[in-house]
């Protein structure tokens, strides 16, 4: 039998896929537009095509399994000595490998109410216990977590920005709560949207890592940078938390196509502002749109938006998908009547809109 913990976990849900969507009504696969997964609707880079093209003759031998070339470009690109990065999987791997490196039975991991998914699944996973505090105006509550805080906490998990809310915190807001976490208390700050923040002051994890010794900054390489299919992520830490990380990682953890392609993603900065400027745009669009229709939304700096439709979401969520439109339902978030919208295309935008308003009937 599974550990207790598991034994009262749901199975993270995806996004629906196109595939099965376009089965289920009938539909071509070509009609649908999927706004599920805060996926970047550029499509890849042809730098990184060439790249992952260029790596494909290697696919018979093992990738390097210590990501050297990757963590080179990251070390120049933010300065950061080789031994503070930890590659991951997507940067899932990495909760999960900090999970499984720090918690267990007995011990405690102190989250959010409306915080992303894997922070339960990976507590829960190592059989320790999830300690999930209330939200603040749908964000985290920073002064209630550091309350929360107990001698048997390990980890604290905390988003900025916050997925499903796209809710963020300041710069003060951070170090008050920095200055009140033990040092035995590892914080797992996930900044896996942090490249959309256009905000001048807004909080960059990395600013921090040199002042707090227990400060832990995950990024993805799946959202701005567009990767999501390959799976990459990487964390940013004390060399002694790396240390620890690298021992519990699977030994090939980040594949060689993933590998290189993360390279040269890094290095397009073209691509990297299109994709901001391209989220911008979109999220002005999906405000003003939302406004039209008379929905309150939460303020996100993020990919995405949540959208309180006024009723339960779930009937609004099938007529969606019957127009052909895949967002996502945050009922398992303690949301059930929000959904949230990736930021697509602009004629993508319009779709959800233009769904959304007859299913409404507005
Ligand atoms: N953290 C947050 C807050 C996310 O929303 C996501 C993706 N949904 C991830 C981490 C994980 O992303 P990936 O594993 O693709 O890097």
């Amino acid at each position: 039998l599974a550990l207790p913990g598991v034994q009262k976990l749901s199975p993270y849900v995806p996004g629906k896929p196109v595939e099965e969507l376009a089965r289920e009504f009938g539909l071509k696969p070509e009609d649908i537009v999927k706004l599920a997964s805060n996926e970047n609707p550029l499509g890849p880079a042809p730098s990184v095509l060439k790249a992952v093209q260029q790596a494909l003759p290697e696919l018979t031998r093992y990738p390097d399994g210590n990501g050297f070339t990757l963590k080179q470009a990251l070390s120049e690109r933010f300065g950061f000595e080789l031994s503070m990065i930890t590659l991951g999987n997507g940067s899932n791997d990495i909760l999960e490998l900090l999970g499984r490196a720090f918690a267990s039975p007995g011990t405690e991991v102190v989250f959010s109410e409306h915080a992303f998914a894997v922070y339960p699944i990976v507590t829960q996973a190592v059989g320790a216990t999830p300690v999930q505090v209330p939200a603040r105006n749908w964000g985290h509550d920073l002064e209630a977590m550091a309350a929360a805080i107990t001698p048997a906490t390990r980890l604290v998990f905390i988003a900025n920005p916050n997925n499903p809310t796209g809710t963020w915190f300041e710069q003060a807001e951070f170090e008050a709560f920095m200055a009140r976490v033990p040092a035995n208390v590892l914080v797992v700050l996930d900044e896996a949207y942090t490249e959309y923040v256009v905000a001048d002051d807004a909080l960059n994890g990395f600013d921090h890592i040199a002042r707090c010794p227990n400060l832990i900054v995950c990024r993805t390489l799946s959202k701005a940078y567009g990767l999501a299919a390959l799976r990459v992520g990487y964390c940013i830490s004390h060399p002694q938390v790396a240390d620890v990380l690298n021992r519990v990682r699977q030994p090939f953890n980040v594949n060689s196509l993933a590998l290189a392609a993360a390279v040269a993603a890094l290095a397009d900065q073209a691509y990297l502002d299109e994709s901001r400027k391209l989220n911008q745009q979109g999220m002005r669009q999906l405000e003003a749109g939302l406004t039209r229709l008379g929905l309150e939304w939460i303020p996100s700096r993020g990919n995405f938006i949540a959208v309180d439709v006024g009723q339960d979401a779930a009937p609004v969520y099938q007529g969606l998908l019957q127009a052909g439109v895949i967002v996502r339902p945050v009922a398992g978030y303690g949301m059930p009547h929000h959904l949230r919208v990736s930021v697509g295309l602009e004629h993508e935008n319009q779709r959800f809109l233009e769904a959304l308003a007859g299913v409404l009937g507005r």
